[in-house]
């Protein structure tokens, strides 16, 4: 479907343009109407899909249906979301979206000083984009009032969930107009997600974009055994024999993050590392420098990362696999984007096994196991030959398989 078939205003349509948006993605099809004509949706889609103008364009056109005056500190829609990464990238796609609009975008998330947010909204915002933990601190300064939020987004609220903000976000709420429109976007589907939706949303239509819980399907998913002392080195010599350029690596820790960061400065490849410990200018330069393609590597933790919207990123590598399989599914949505091939590669210790396990039957596919020659994890091969059925083992797994069933042959060899 074309966008001049929604017959929205001149102002979005020019917009539209201006981003060379062409056709309407699943997302924008299923929800976009239904939206602009004021229902309460809870959406299931994936991280990539153009989400951010299937609720920013419903929201604008009623906005300019019914205009009503910019007011200081007291905006008419409010957008939640759980990072500030994914926080100003939302603010700069609203930002974008409503440019040829007199509406006025506001972004609040922490890291900064609240002076500077607090004189824009002073000014005048007719959108505000806000991660919970901020906003609350400018509710409590009386900085912002809610009552004029008539309509409302929760943008990844599984993950805010996840993050524990949901008393936040019920506070928050609260204060929210009591005639509003809220629009839920949740890349998982949980029991948790529904009680927290059953909540909040008012006689709201439910639509799945995709295959629940799936990732998008442009995404070519591999994994590679590997001991976790090793990993460094197998990652070292993927980048030089495959010639990855912009790889996003999610580590599960800080202290992996930076131990990467070390071992790949060591070796003069350009990286840099986003986690929570950076201060945000320097969360920001690095995103940047691997926007703008100065960096080959970034390094990222799962929360820092969150909902990072970089364009054309053929490979994220799970460097660890993360605790949660939901979370795969958000890792690696940075890659496959709008239709474009990605890679999905995960390095897989003795001890994640289980984790890869979970993660198939969530994606609904098995991951292709490539043992890299040079790093064969001993014990290991024989366990994966037994989960692939299609594969017969070697006379060395046999071997190696009598060791990995007997947990305490295991053990002794350890020590
Ligand atoms: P999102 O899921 O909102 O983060 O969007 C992912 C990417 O898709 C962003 O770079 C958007 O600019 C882009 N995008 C959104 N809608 C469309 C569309 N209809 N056609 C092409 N690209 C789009």
């Amino acid at each position: 479907m074309k966008f001049s078939a929604l017959d929205l205003a001149e102002p979005l349509e020019r917009a539209i343009n201006d981003c060379g948006y062409k056709k309407l993605t699943p997302v924008q099809e299923k929800t976009l109407s239904k939206a602009r004509r004021g229902q309460d949706l809870l959406v299931h889609a994936q991280t990539g899909t153009g989400k951010t103008a299937a609720f920013a364009l419903p929201i604008l056109q009623q906005m300019l249906d019914v205009p009503k005056e910019t007011l200081s500190a007291s905006p008419r829609a409010l957008i939640l979301t759980p990072t500030r990464e994914l926080c100003e990238q939302l603010a700069n796609a609203f930002s974008r979206y409503a440019q040829f609009t007199h509406l006025k975008v506001t972004a609040l998330f922490g890291g900064v000083k609240l002076g500077g947010q607090t004189s824009k909204l002073k000014m005048g915002t007719d959108i505000l984009i806000a991660t919970p933990g901020r906003l609350l601190e400018h509710m409590a300064l009386n900085s912002v009032t809610l009552a004029n939020a008539e309509f409302v987004v929760l943008d990844e609220a599984d993950r805010m969930l996840d993050m524990g903000f949901i008393t936040d976000v019920n506070n928050i709420i609260k204060h929210t107009a009591e005639k509003r429109q809220t629009l839920m976007y949740s890349a998982t589907s949980s029991p948790a997600v529904n009680e927290f939706c059953h909540k909040i949303l008012n006689n709201h239509q439910e639509i799945r974009v995709s295959e629940i819980n799936t990732t998008a399907e442009t995404v070519n998913h591999v994994m590679y055994p590997v001991e976790e002392s090793r990993k460094i080195d197998l990652f070292k010599k993927l980048l030089d024999e495959q010639n990855w350029f912009q790889v996003l690596v999610f580590t599960s820790t800080k202290e992996q993050a930076d131990r990467l960061l070390g071992a790949l400065k060591q070796h003069k490849i350009d990286a840099a590392v986003c986690h929570s410990d950076k201060s945000q200018g320097s969360r920001r330069r690095a995103l940047a420098d691997f926007k703008s393609a100065k960096l080959q590597v970034l390094i990222a933790t799962e929360v820092a990362a969150r909902g990072l919207d970089i364009q054309g990123l053929d490979y994220v590598v799970n460097y660890n696999l993360p605790y949660l399989p939901e979370d795969y599914v958000h890792r690696i949505g940075r890659t496959g984007r709008a239709g474009n091939k990605g890679n999905a590669i995960s390095f897989v210790s003795r001890e994640e096994e289980r984790t890869i396990n979970r993660i198939e039957t969530l994606i609904g596919t098995s991951i292709q196991r490539v043992v890299k020659k040079g790093f064969e994890v001993s014990d290991r091969q024989s366990l994966l030959k037994s989960i692939s059925s299609n594969r017969r083992p070697s006379k060395t797994n046999k071997a190696s398989s009598t060791r990995i069933t007997g947990n305490k042959i295991r053990k002794k060899k350890k020590s």
